[in-house]
């Protein structure tokens, strides 16, 4: 008896994850895609000895289903450290301060007394107590206001929300006003709090990469172009093709203003410019003064980011941000970043560029009241669709969102797992 054959658009982490669960059902799949390799928004290229993702990425080890489904070790992931360094200018000089996990690092987190309100870190302690029990489902069913309202009602004061909390989630959510849903915010907190922000040795694109290894790359057919029709119909190339199921693994509204967007500036650093293994958080961050929201080292992570003697410096600049300065080019963008580097770090001047990367359709928008969830309900007469637009803006909503899509098809057609 021959094997049903679905056809899968797109071979970001979604479509691959589904493809994966579909094989193990004894489903045979074909993956097509438009671009020339496969990740989707999860690439990486390398430059010069570099390793660039497009855009800045971790992966969380603490997201729920990532956990139980991601082998981080086989990743060779390596993580950062819990908390974060905050870095701002002040009366013309740099400053620097730690702001570690109070329950993973007791010690170092007491510097935190002398730099913070105590009533900010105890809610911190406070939202990580009751926010660590409890589970998604319930975090996603509960109330859906912005994050920025969440935290001011939570009791945290101006100067620890914008020093701290707006640069950290800014380049989480990829929007600087905070309007992404508390859900998203509560899932995000809670998940950081139960894990650690990793990187694959080989860049974001080694988990892709594994999947598709594992698929067999013969399956995936890429620079092909895509068209669903209708559940058992898609059109390649120009011709109609019959198949057993349609899953369309791709956001199909790329409009601007559904999906945020965000610049990376990569520079070359003379290796241990900036020491250490926490995320940079700009302190200053001001939407309409300034455009950095977060610098990371990601060589002081996974040493493969960068040729030896050399540091990886990724510099994030959310979209909103960077057009509340009118910089809309990679020329502006870097400009500005090595302004506002310059006041940073004393010698960022003689940092080369490696590259500027803009991730136009980043992550789908997660207002609050758009009811982002964790799992997705099928229509029987629609197409069956999967990726982080379905779910919410992030690998852990792409990757469930392809393990439900992956069990639609094998309930369609009548397959026992
Ligand atoms: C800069 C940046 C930073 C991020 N940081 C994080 C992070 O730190 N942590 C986190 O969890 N998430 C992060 N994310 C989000 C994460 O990358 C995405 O949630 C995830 O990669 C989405 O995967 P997907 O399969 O849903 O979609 P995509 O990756 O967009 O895949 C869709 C694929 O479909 C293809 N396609 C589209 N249309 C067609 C067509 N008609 N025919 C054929 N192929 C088609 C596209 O070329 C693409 O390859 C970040 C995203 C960006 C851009």
């Amino acid at each position: 008896m021959t094997k049903p054959t679905v056809h899968i658009i797109g071979s970001g982490i979604s479509g691959l994850r589904c493809a994966e669960n579909l094989l193990q059902c004894g489903i045979e799949v074909k993956i097509v895609e438009r671009s020339d390799s496969i990740g989707g928004r999860m690439r990486t290229t390398e430059k010069n000895g570099f390793l660039l993702d497009h855009g800045f990425h971790v992966m969380q080890t603490g997201y729920p289903h990532s956990r139980a489904e991601i082998d981080f070790k086989e990743l060779g992931a390596r993580r950062f450290s819990p908390g974060a360094k905050i870095v701002k200018s002040s009366g013309g000089k740099a400053k620097q301060y730690v702001l570690s996990d109070p329950f993973r690092s007791p010690v170092s987190s007491i510097s935190a007394l002398f730099t913070q309100k105590w009533s900010d870190l105890y809610n911190i302690a406070k939202l990580r107590l009751s926010l660590g029990f409890e589970s998604p489902d319930r975090i996603f069913e509960g109330s859906d206001g912005t994050t920025e309202s969440y935290l001011k009602k939570s009791g945290f004061s101006e100067p620890f929300i914008n020093e701290f909390l707006r640069p950290l989630f800014s380049g989480i959510f990829l929007e600087s006003k905070l309007e992404t849903s508390e859900r998203m915010f509560k899932f995000v907190f809670a998940s950081m709090a139960r894990g650690d922000m990793v990187l694959p040795k080989g860049g974001i694109q080694a988990y892709p990469n594994l999947i598709a290894d594992r698929i067999g790359r013969d399956r995936i057919e890429l620079s092909t172009l895509a068209t669903p029709v209708d559940t058992t119909t898609l059109v390649l190339g120009g011709r109609e093709v019959k198949t057993d199921q349609v899953v369309v693994a791709h956001p199909q509204r790329e409009a601007a203003d559904c999906m945020n967007s965000v610049w990376t500036v990569y520079f070359s650093a003379p290796d241990k410019s900036i020491k250490g293994n926490y995320i940079l958080l700009n302190g200053n961050y001001e939407v309409g003064k300034n455009a950095i929201a977060h610098i990371a080292v990601p060589s002081n992570i996974q040493p493969t980011y960068s040729p030896s003697g050399k540091s990886l410096v990724a510099v994030t600049i959310v979209g909103d941000a960077a057009n509340a300065l009118d910089l809309d080019s990679d020329e502006s963008i870097e400009n500005q970043a090595r302004l506002e580097l310059r006041d940073l770090f004393e010698k960022s001047d003689t940092w080369e560029t490696i590259e500027v990367f803009h991730t136009k359709h980043a992550l789908p928008l997660t207002e609050s009241q758009s009811n982002a969830s964790s799992t997705v309900n099928f229509n029987q007469d629609e197409i069956i669709c999967c990726g982080d637009h379905t779910t919410h803006g992030s690998m852990e909503g792409a990757i469930k969102s392809a393990d439900h899509a992956a069990g639609e098809v094998v309930r369609r057609l009548g397959i026992s797992a």
